[in-house]
């Protein structure tokens, strides 16, 4: 029903506004808000070399990685492009303008990083919100692009985590901050074979506090290898 109404207020406001690129805010010729193809054509992909584990952008190749010494071995990741500019106003068209067809660019891009990187998971699983803002924003994020690429990469998606406890937004704290208060912070609902790949879908990653998170609720409960995937990586290391 929340899907339902949420489809006319998104069709309403599609008459009564002229459609703008939700980055450039030049017309569109389309029918409702979306991102303009010069825009689409600045989405930055990750630079090398990188981190073969967690895809942080390294100074140079030899060098060990801050940010997943700490995550387990079964944890890797992927993201397709730079948490900046036009990547930063489509996360946000999403999550606080309600525009979720936006969801659709997020989901071909990681559709083309996974076909790229060979990180094929067997099924995904979206980073849940706490049901408390679940019922604030009216729909996760993480599911809208899990929905999108499963039907791109043909794979099911699976509710198998659930928020465990309320968590303070991370935007502001450090890293260390980060990864304390995702801690402990998700409940795994279902367990799946120790053969599975499971692809953990989430709009952001910074400091992978969240993706470390999830990912061991699911590891503790037998699964083998997990893969996080996100539209972007913001790379700035003061970001946490
Ligand atoms: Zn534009
Ligand atoms: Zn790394």
């Amino acid at each position: 029903m929340d899907n339902i109404l949420a489809g006319v207020v998104e069709f309403a406001t599609d008459l009564l506004l002229p459609p703008r690129c939700v980055h450039c805010d030049d017309r569109l010729a389309f029918a409702r808000p979306a991102v303009c193809s010069l825009c689409i054509s600045r989405l930055e992909p990750l630079g090398d070399p990188r981190c073969a584990r967690c895809g942080l952008v390294l100074a140079h190749r030899a060098m060990v990685c801050w940010r997943c010494s700490d995550w387990p071995a079964e944890l890797t990741a992927v993201a397709a492009v730079r948490y900046q500019g036009v990547a930063e106003a489509i996360v946000r068209a999403i999550k606080y303008g309600g525009w979720r067809h936006l969801a659709d660019i997020c989901a071909e891009k990681m559709a083309d990083t996974i076909r790229l990187r060979g990180h094929q998971p067997d099924l995904l699983v979206p980073v849940p919100l706490h049901p408390l803002r679940y019922r604030e924003r009216g729909f996760n994020q993480a599911r809208l692009i899990a929905d999108r690429l499963a039907m791109r990469i043909d794979r099911p998606v699976v509710n198998a985590l659930e928020r465990s406890r309320t968590t303070p937004p991370q935007v502001g704290l450090g890293r260390a901050d980060r990864v304390a208060n995702v801690s402990g912070a998700f409940a795994r609902r279902r367990s799946f074979e120790s053969s599975a790949t499971v692809g953990l879908i989430d709009d952001v990653a910074t400091s992978g506090a969240t993706l470390h998170a999830a990912a061991s609720a699911l590891i503790v409960g037998g699964t083998g290898r997990v893969v996080g995937v996100t539209f972007a990586l913001a790379t700035d290391r003061n970001a946490g």
